[in-house]
């Protein structure tokens, strides 16, 4: 016989340690969080501190608007956000966060601490164990908030068995911060690594000197500019030479509304206008900013928002396609076709 079994609510700890699930992957993925917070948040300087991976610690300081001390505690409850108030904001999102569950997630595996003022001197401290409130007080700090998470993972073995070599997991944290960077040129972003600085990009540089710091200075030199408007879309952004073609896809960066993303759609694109240029097994580097009305485009499809659905896919495309064939052919002077293969 079975044994009868109640439907019970779970614990608010274990519902926010299963969200954790899909929130956060590994370290790269809590900074990502914590990094478009900043900048939801309006920050300017964003200065970012890993330890071991981040697997030991993982902190980061802004210069944003900072939280009211009284609402520490909501910022840690799931489903909880300042930045989405009814369903149709859901349509028209223009910050990266809106779940409301980054944040009650990232505590829910870690030991947290969340200091914030929203005023130079008086701010408010929160610390959190595994998904449980251990300490609140005040606390006296500048203008912004500071989130340390230490010890991720300590109570999911599982994913902590998953994590690759310290060394990889900085690598992916490195690049998750240049990503960022890249489409975030006013911010003044400092990634410091065991006490050695891996990245500093300061306020007043360009895309192309923000790459300059991430790709091979003949790389960069090579890249011709992108500018296309048709109608509410545009596609702003760098390409590579053909001349410059690489074997591996992993200089093609994809923006659509400044958030980083993967999508099929956009990448075919990009190499179709490359079709004839270069050779079918090869890539070309691409930095893509894609600007859409925030109602035609699906950012809610996944935890991790590193996805998104279009309501035209065939459009998208083809303005892709359309301006990088645009500044292809107007800065590169073909001398013969390759055949693609
Ligand atoms: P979301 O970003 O989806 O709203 P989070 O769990 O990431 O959810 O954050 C919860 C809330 O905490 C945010 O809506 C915001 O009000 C506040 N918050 C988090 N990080 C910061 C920050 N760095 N600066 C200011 N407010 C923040
Ligand atoms: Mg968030």
């Amino acid at each position: 016989m079975i044994p009868e079994k109640q439907i019970r609510l779970l614990p608010p700890e274990l519902q926010n340690q299963i969200a954790a699930g899909e929130v956060v992957e590994r370290p790269s993925s809590v900074l990502k969080e914590l990094v478009e917070n900043a900048l939801d948040a309006g920050a300017t300087r964003i200065r970012i501190q890993i330890r071991d991976g981040g697997q030991s610690c993982i902190r980061v300081s802004d210069n944003g608007s900072g939280i009211f001390e009284d609402q520490l505690e909501l910022a840690v409850t799931r489903h909880a956000t300042s930045k989405l108030q009814n369903l149709s904001d859901l349509q028209h999102i223009n910050s990266f966060g809106f779940r409301g569950e980054a944040l009650p997630s990232i505590a829910s595996v870690s030991r947290f601490r969340i200091a914030s003022a929203r005023h130079d001197g008086d701010g408010g401290v929160l610390e959190v164990l595994h998904g449980r409130i251990l300490r609140q007080d005040k606390t006296a700090m500048p203008k912004g908030t500071d989130v340390e998470i230490n010890d991720l993972f300590s109570n999911v073995p599982a994913r902590l068995k998953f994590l690759k070599k310290p060394g990889t997991e900085t690598r992916k944290c490195a690049e998750l911060v240049a990503r960022i960077a890249l489409a975030n040129p006013h911010v003044d972003f400092e990634l410091v690594n065991a006490d050695r600085t891996v990245h500093r990009f300061l306020a007043a540089q360009d895309l192309t000197q923000r790459l300059a710091a991430i790709w091979p200075q003949e790389v960069v030199e090579s890249l011709h500019g992108v500018d296309f408007k048709d109608g509410e879309l545009s596609v702003h952004g760098l390409v590579g030479d053909p001349a410059m073609a690489q074997g591996r896809p992993d200089r093609i960066l994809v923006y659509v509304n400044a958030r980083p993303v993967q999508d099929k759609t956009i990448l075919s694109a990009i190499r179709e206008a490359y079709r004839g240029r270069i050779l079918g097994k090869e890539y070309p580097q691409a930095v893509i900013f894609l600007e859409i009305p925030p109602d035609e485009v699906d950012v809610n499809v996944h935890p991790a928002k590193t996805e998104v659905r279009f309501q035209d896919d065939g459009a998208i495309f083809r303005i892709i396609r359309r301006a990088v064939l645009q500044t292809l052919e107007r800065n590169v002077h073909q001398t013969h076709a390759i055949e693609h293969a």
